[in-house]
């Protein structure tokens, strides 16, 4: 089997992370592991580590570490998670990007790139506040940039119920930027250091973020599935 291709997508609330995350995953047949659809599955099952992050979340503060490490740990050793990792929203601290390293190490992988997708601030509140998801297939809309073809149907399943975050919230919103800024923003000095650091303009269109990402995907060891770059 060829090698893993583990990435980590870097950015703040609103870059468009989880999106591109969902893009990339399925044209190089990666597995998309969002800590934050993790908790979120967590917190509506009613877990331990649920009923813990739930009030956490919707203020727009971190999860503890031991928290999201232990669902990371669970989840990369499901077999669809062999063929590699694109972690959206993981690691947020440096504690976790330790963890993550530690944890790929014991079973014989490591990142090939941090990609950090790189976003003028002023937009982000505008990007989070429009945005919903298909509440059947999680597929990404937004009431500006990216609506479903017909009205109230999902494009991608037919599903015709959406939801919007709890925490997509005026409020919420600063306090997820001031903590990116003090916890995560430091990460990027951490994969530079260690030359792992690609960053993609995250302001374009949809379509040119996805193009530029599979640029770069392809350019660490990453094999579309498709038959050319778009
Ligand atoms: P996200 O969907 O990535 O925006 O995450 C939503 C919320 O889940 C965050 O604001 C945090 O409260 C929590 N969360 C998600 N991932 C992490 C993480 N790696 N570390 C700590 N908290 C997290």
């Amino acid at each position: 089997m060829s090698t893993p291709v583990d990435l980590v997508f870097l950015g703040p609330p609103g870059a468009g992370k989880g999106t591109q995350a969902r893009i990339i995953a399925d044209v190089f047949g990666l597995s998309q592991l969002s800590t934050g659809d993790a908790l979120r599955a967590a917190v509506v099952a009613g877990t331990d580590a649920g009923l813990q992050a739930k009030a956490v979340m919707e203020a727009g503060e971190l999860v503890s570490d031991e928290i999201v490490n232990a669902i990371v740990a669970e989840t990369i050793d499901q077999p669809e998670f062999e063929a590699g990792v694109i972690f959206d929203g993981y690691p947020r601290t440096l504690a976790q990007a330790n963890a993550l390293d530690q944890m790929l190490e014991a079973r014989g992988r490591k990142i090939s790139a941090a990609i950090s997708l790189e976003v003028d601030e002023a937009a982000l509140v505008k990007r989070i506040s429009g945005r919903f998801t298909c509440a059947n297939c999680g597929e990404g809309y937004h009431d500006a940039f990216k609506t479903p073809a017909q009205e109230g149907v999902c494009d991608q399943c037919g599903g015709e119920e959406f939801k919007r975050r709890a925490d997509d919230n005026a409020s919420s919103v600063a306090t997820r930027l001031q903590e990116y800024h003090r916890e995560t923003a430091p990460l990027l000095e951490y994969y530079r250091n260690q030359d792992m650091l690609k960053s993609v303009d995250a302001m374009a269109e949809i379509d040119r973020i996805s193009h530029d990402l599979k640029v770069v995907v392809i350019s660490v060891g990453g094999v579309p599935s498709e038959t050319a770059v778009a």
